[in-house]
């Protein structure tokens, strides 16, 4: 089948919710991909964050076909090991007490918010369910995550949307202002992904972690794009030196098949019990045998590689013409470009570089098993598209 006439199936059979670039990804190996026709791209953007070790990765490939082999899905009315192995290392590696896997961010998120309205339920009674989210944040496509998205642009068609939510400016003294008598739960993004890949200042978020702790509303973390290694740092609250309540993740988190984590700390460990909530598919044993094999990889070592290869980019994209900031935490990097980024992303397509926008910012997200060659490669074809 020819290209063409892969793209016109997919228009005619698949609903249009997608702009989808004109390429194609057939195959590759690590952060090279490849189309049928056999050309070649170097991607920095990891399927939004999500092929944590590139394509192929020997490693990886191994524990998942070994997993396939034995059973690739069971339900959660029984017990697998992967599951619990991947739970064990998690609450490891982190100290959070619980986790419950789902299949995606939204997911994850969608359980934080129901788990942090019955903690306090549980506490306090009714009437204490507010969550307190940031302007320009997001976390996710369900009408729950939507609701607590703080996008003009998301809450249009589908009202009405699920109540108690409000969007805070970006600081302590936004955070606050949001937060009453009825507020059970602040969510916030570390560093803002599709918002346009922004750090939160690690002061202000010092204060609301506070703010937060003398009051009992719960500190959920949103890290579905910063987790598991993304930013140089396992996950990256711990750049911040903050104690979340609920951390949530997915993305990277299983190297390439769907998975979503809500983890749970000391103050919401025992707030489910059976019956609560649940997933037929999460924590599918073939996806917790992919995302053991990517977790236990994550150390120190890697770590200290992804902040070395984050130096390095950011250095040499700091130097392109057209670029005005760069902006980010480790290998989640934003460009903000005096150019039309769609234009600019589609162009360094053209010429064999995947790069992935945010509002109108270039945002990268290599696998963070990318090479110097591979680095290099892409920075080649920024330097060129940019400097047009
Ligand atoms: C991608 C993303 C989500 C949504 O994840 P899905 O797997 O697409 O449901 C939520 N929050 C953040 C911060 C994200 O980057």
């Amino acid at each position: 089948m020819e290209f063409r006439e892969l793209k016109e199936k997919d228009g005619k059979y698949i609903a249009a919710t997608y702009n989808r670039f004109s390429a194609e990804i057939y195959d590759g190996n690590g952060a090279t991909l490849r189309s049928e026709d056999g050309k070649e791209y170097i991607d920095f953007g990891s399927g939004i964050a999500v092929n944590s070790f590139g394509v192929n990765d020997r490693e990886w490939k191994d524990a998942v076909i070994a997993q396939i082999n034995k059973v690739q899905h069971a339900s959660n009315l029984y017990y697998t090991r992967p599951q619990a192995e991947l739970a064990e290392l998690l609450c490891k590696k982190t100290g959070t007490r619980k986790v419950f896997f789902s299949n995606s961010g939204a997911e994850a998120n969608e359980c934080a918010i129901k788990a942090a309205r019955k903690y306090s339920f549980d506490k306090y009674g009714e009437g204490r369910f507010h969550i307190v989210t940031l302007k320009n944040s997001f976390h996710g496509r369900t009408m729950a995550t939507l609701s607590a998205t703080g996008q003009d642009v998301m809450h249009k068609y589908f009202m009405p949307f699920l109540g108690g939510f409000s969007y805070a400016e970006p600081t302590f003294a936004g955070v606050k202002k949001e937060c009453g008598n009825g507020t059970c739960a602040v969510m916030l993004e570390l560093v803002q992904g599709e918002g346009g890949v922004k750090a939160l200042d690690a002061t202000e978020v010092k204060k609301i972690e506070a703010f937060c702790k003398s009051n009992d509303i719960l500190l959920i973390i949103d890290e579905v794009q910063t987790g598991n290694g993304r930013t140089g740092r396992l996950y990256a609250y711990e750049h911040y030196g903050i104690s979340p309540d609920i951390v949530t993740t997915a993305k990277g988190l299983a190297g390439g098949l769907p998975l979503g984590a809500t983890m749970f700390f000391e103050k919401c460990e025992n707030t489910f019990s059976a019956g609560d909530h649940g997933s037929t598919f999460g924590g599918n044993p073939v996806a917790c045998a992919g995302a053991l094999s990517i977790l236990s990889r994550i150390d120190e070592k890697l770590l200290l590689e992804v902040q070395g290869k984050s130096a390095y980019l950011r250095t040499h994209l700091g130097r392109i013409a057209n670029v005005v900031e760069v902006s980010g935490l480790g290998l989640m990097i934003g460009l903000e470009i005096t150019k039309n980024a769609r234009e600019v992303a589609e162009k360094c397509l053209e010429r064999g570089l995947i790069v992935l926008t945010a509002k109108n910012k270039i945002r990268l997200l290599p696998p963070l098993t990318v090479s110097k060659g591979e680095m290099d490669a892409g920075l080649k074809i920024l330097n060129e598209v940019l400097s047009e």
